[in-house]
């Protein structure tokens, strides 16, 4: 069996983000004797860590139990692990050309057990809790906290109930059902389902999880950025002699409750206070238009967020109204060390989703694509430049919809003389879609088939860009490519095939851009093909001119997005096919 090496006893205290005052670790975090804040912080004793870590870190596996020595729990045996944590950082190949992002760095959390980084979460508070002797709890949740806290609280054998908004989809309540969960669907908000969850817990005196506020919480979200300082170490090297592992310059998640930002700042002043890392991230934090109180109360200058008490998105697992005391302190860390608070439409997320599906074979959940959307909104406003180091958490599958899992516990309810209608149901789907006329598909083929195949030819030195480009036009179209790597073979490519579209690079050695036009242009039968130009430089005043009237569009390398590319596309050759 495979053991965690246990920890070396590591001395925790307690001390209050507000005031200072230092206590006695305890557990449920209490409230600050002092000043009364919510916010008390676990402190270690950083100077033993730095010293021990690197010899016990080699013998250690790469989960975020790896950093035990920073994790509020005393005893080995309480722990309850599924393996969560370790994900990899992954690069994005396709992505980072399209971008011109070549230091942009996935940390897959959907590559934990419940397929969110909730799991984190999960691990480590309901160990403690099982530290603690706690056998019984209530948690409010958009969905992704309840799947996890009820996978693990199956595992530890605690009793958990789930409170969550009637938005959140059904596949996800039927999952918390099967851990054995008690599934509660307020029909409300998050914000309000929160208090009704508090209410309840408090009637019949149970513990209620405190989200942020618990030292659990924000103790385990630092595990990723400590994973990502190690990571980025091993791909980039350390930043410095003496200096083991690295920072990226922005951190970018969607948030919510705030937590995995908070955690992951705390990481980081971790990791800097012992001489680990040489500077600490700047933070990107998006929102959901239809609910961004952090973003509207950042942009108004406030220091404590105006709720939203009427979220209208449709991405529901990151739709907290009134994020309370996460928001002033993410405020704070943004305020003095630089980040944003940025906001994307439901439909930006969205497009983002199968962006990332398509174009690097990643599928996620809204929640995560938003970060994306984000990630593409900051860098065309040159918030976040294309040549930084930056890590975005992909934490959230596309939920695997198995519809009949359920089917079980609603036959068990049927009496057995009702069998035969429902069999009956069956058949009858069976013999509607046998009736379905058989030749649609086979004359949807066939139509296809007459429609006309585009020939486009892609001219460009780099190989690599222009696979990247044949890739956007076959995923979306019926196109016949061409691809010439000089500008020489270009012309003569084009002058073979008499393409209907032709995207062209500026930049070649032995020929550039600007003389194939100038060539194609005293052709009388190629000079009315439409040229997309596709190029990776800024171009000069003179350059621009020269370009104008003989190009249908311009696209700057690093800035398009194939939708963009794919609508130009599409707009050309139906124009052409009108003229
Ligand atoms: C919980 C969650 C978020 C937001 O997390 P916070 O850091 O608590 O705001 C984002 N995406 C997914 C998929 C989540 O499950
Ligand atoms: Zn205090």
């Amino acid at each position: 069996m495979l053991t965690i090496p246990s920890a070396i006893p590591i001395e925790i205290e307690l001390e209050c983000g507000t005031c200072g005052h230092r206590q006695a670790y305890q557990i449920p975090t209490p409230i600050c004797p002092k000043c009364g804040s919510e916010w008390m912080d676990a402190r270690y004793d950083y100077e033993r860590v730095r010293r021990l870590w690197p010899d016990i870190l080699q013998q250690r596996p790469f989960t975020m139990w790896r950093y035990r020595e920073l994790l509020p729990l005393h005893n080995d045996e309480y722990q309850i692990t599924m393996g969560e944590g370790g994900t990899p950082l992954l690069r994005t190949h396709n992505l980072s050309m399209m971008l011109g992002t070549p230091n942009l760095f996935i940390k897959d959390e959907r590559q934990n057990p419940t397929n969110s980084f909730k799991d984190r979460q999960a691990a480590l508070v309901i160990s403690m809790l099982k530290e603690a002797g706690v056998t019984e709890m209530a948690v409010a949740s958009t969905g992704n906290v309840a799947i996890s806290y009820s996978a693990y609280s199956s595992h530890a054998g605690l009793k958990l109930w789930t409170f969550l908004p009637s938005l959140v989809p059904s596949e996800k309540m039927r999952e918390i059902a099967i851990y054995g969960s008690e599934v509660v669907k307020v029909t409300s908000t998050y914000d309000e389902t929160k208090k009704v969850a508090a209410r309840f817990a408090k009637h019949k005196d149970i513990l209620i999880d405190r989200g942020i506020r618990d030292i659990g919480t924000r103790e385990s979200m630092k595990t990723l950025a400590i994973e990502v300082a190690e990571q980025l170490a091993a791909e980039l090297g350390p930043p410095q002699p003496g200096i083991p592992w690295r920072t990226p310059d922005w951190y970018i998640q969607s948030v919510s409750g705030g937590l995995g930002p908070a955690g992951f700042w705390k990481g980081y002043q971790e990791l800097y206070q012992m001489g680990m890392v040489n500077k600490l991230p700047k933070l990107a934090l998006i929102q959901a238009s239809g609910c961004a109180p952090m973003v509207h109360s950042y942009n108004k200058g406030l220091s404590e967020a105006e709720p939203v008490t009427n979220p209208n998105t449709r991405v529901i697992t990151i739709a907290t109204g009134a994020p309370g005391l996460a928001y002033s302190y993410l405020y704070k860390v943004i305020q003095q060390h630089g980040g944003i608070f940025e906001e994307v439409t439901d439909e930006e997320t969205f497009r983002a989703l199968h962006v990332l599906a398509k174009m690097e074979g990643l599928s996620m959940e809204a929640a995560a694509a938003a970060a994306f959307a984000g990630l593409f909104k900051l860098l065309s406003k040159g918030i976040i430049q294309r040549h930084e180091t930056v890590v975005i958490n992909c934490s959230g599958h596309t939920f695997p919809v198995e519809k009949y899992l359920l089917e079980e516990d609603w036959l068990k309810v049927v009496p057995p003389e009702s069998e035969a209608p429902v069999i009956d149901t069956v058949a009858g789907i069976i013999t509607s879609s046998s009736q379905k006329p058989a030749s649609e598909d086979l004359l949807g083929a066939l139509e296809q088939l007459d429609t006309h195949v585009r020939r486009i030819a892609v001219i460009e030195d780099n190989p690599e860009a222009a696979r990247l480009l044949r890739r956007i036009l076959q995923t979306r179209g019926e196109f016949q490519i061409d691809e010439a790597h000089t500008g020489k073979a270009g012309l003569k490519l084009i002058q073979r095939t008499r393409p209907d579209l032709i995207l062209l690079d500026m930049m070649m050695p032995d020929m550039d851009g600007f003389a194939v036009l100038d060539q194609m242009k005293s052709d009388e039968s190629l000079k009315d093909v439409p040229v997309i130009v596709i190029t990776a430089k800024e171009l000069t005043k003179e350059e621009s001119r020269r370009l104008q009237g003989q190009i249908q569009m311009l696209l700057q390398k690093g800035s398009f997005m194939d939708d963009e590319l794919l609508e130009g596309i599409k707009a050309l050759l139906g124009e052409e096919k009108g003229g």
